[in-house]
């Protein structure tokens, strides 16, 4: 176990802005991390499980104990020629695994290629990418619960998994700390080119291979990873050149009248249909609209290549950036009566 004190913050999160915890705990195993609860109950500090902290922004200071998992265990729990059933600890690379899973041939996460960040944030953000998520992939959560410092097992369906979203984030939130995540992936997978510039980049390289030999799967999957990552590359900021976190802003969802409505006013308007009969809209193409693409206040700025990307190009503070999101939810807000709200969570006296 490692205890930091005053612990400085810019190199444990995404968006590199300077800030301190009043204290930082890596715990190397369950015991450990209760016997860290059981000796701070006492104290009366504030407490937050984190991982990578790429889908963080400090504005302030965290004035108490960020707890952050080691564990990085990884076993196989079943297995048949079908599919497979993963146990994983909540401090492994979510892109490592990414990595094992497509070089074994087990399908389901290639789409999921190259997310910066740590297993046990998968199920709280309900990460997804080119048509994925991973509320597709997970079957169970380990969680011990901070009030009892008991174990339990969650299944899936009990956690309120949707678009970027799970009980993790609310109700939960201050209740679970998440230790392992189980997730079932595909000896037959079916893939998903259908998003983006997947399916014509794939293409490029020749297509998909036919056939179920196992060796063909697993170039297959390789294929589609690359593909990925390339994309991901070329669209998004590398966070040890550029501070940032992913896309700052959520997708909108708006109900079919306001759709409707924007729809005759804005000639191209990208919107996906959902099943509940709203419209989710593109925060990046009304991001642009409003003139935000590529500007820069300081060292806050919108990414040139991605306008959902907001970027950290040195010494911007956490507070900066929060107010340059601020404008840019206000302009939206004016220009298409439609909120904005950050997928990023934002620590801090004035979020
Ligand atoms: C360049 C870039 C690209 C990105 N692209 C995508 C993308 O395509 N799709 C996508 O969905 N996201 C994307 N993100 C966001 C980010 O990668 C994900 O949200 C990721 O899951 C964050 O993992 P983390 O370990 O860094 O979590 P953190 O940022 O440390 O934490 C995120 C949340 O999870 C909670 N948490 C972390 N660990 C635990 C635990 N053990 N128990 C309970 N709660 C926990 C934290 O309290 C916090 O609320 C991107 C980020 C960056 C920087």
């Amino acid at each position: 176990m490692n205890i930091q004190a005053f612990s400085p913050l810019r190199e444990r999160h995404s968006f590199h802005v300077d800030a301190l915890a009043r204290y930082w705990v890596d715990y190397d195993s369950v015991g450990e991390l209760c016997a860290v609860l059981r000796d701070a109950a006492g104290f009366g500090l504030p407490m937050m499980p984190v991982g990578g902290g790429n889908n963080l922004l400090f504005v302030s200071d965290y004035p108490g104990i960020l707890l952050h998992s080691c564990l990085q265990d990884r076993s196989v729990l079943e297995e048949n020629d079908r599919e497979v059933l993963l146990r994983v600890g909540a401090g492994h690379s979510w892109d490592a695994l990414v990595a094992w899973c497509v070089a074994q041939g087990w399908g389901g996460m290639q789409n999921l290629s190259g997310i910066p960040g740590e297993v046990g944030a998968t199920p709280v953000q309900n990460i997804g990418a080119y048509g994925v998520e991973a509320k597709d992939l997970i079957t169970a959560v380990e969680v011990l619960d901070r009030e009892t410092l008991g174990l339990k097992t969650l299944p899936a369906v009990d956690c309120g998994f949707a678009y970027r979203h799970s009980r993790f984030k609310d109700e939960w939130k201050e209740r679970y700390i998440v230790t392992h995540v189980c997730f079932r992936l595909s000896k037959k997978p079916e893939f998903r080119l259908d998003y983006g510039a997947v399916s014509a980049r794939v293409e490029e390289q020749g297509g998909l291979q036919q056939g179920s030999e196992p060796q063909i799967l697993r170039n297959n999957l390789q294929l589609l990873r690359q593909t990925i990552l390339a994309i991901r590359d070329e669209k998004l900021p590398r966070t040890d050149k550029v501070g940032n976190a992913g896309s700052f802003f959520m997708n909108p969802e708006v109900d079919r009248e306001l759709y409707l409505r924007l729809k005759t006013l804005y000639e191209g308007l990208p919107a996906w249909e959902l099943p509940d009969g709203r419209y989710k809209l593109s925060a990046a193409w009304l991001i642009d609209r409003c003139g935000w693409k590529g500007r820069r206040q300081g060292d806050a700025g919108v990414w040139p290549a991605q306008p959902l990307v907001l970027v950290n190009y040195g010494q911007a503070a956490g507070q900066e950036i929060l107010d340059l999101a601020r404008e840019i939810i206000h302009d939206v807000q004016e220009s298409f009566a439609v909120r904005l709200h950050p997928e990023v969570i934002i620590l801090g006296e004035d979020a």
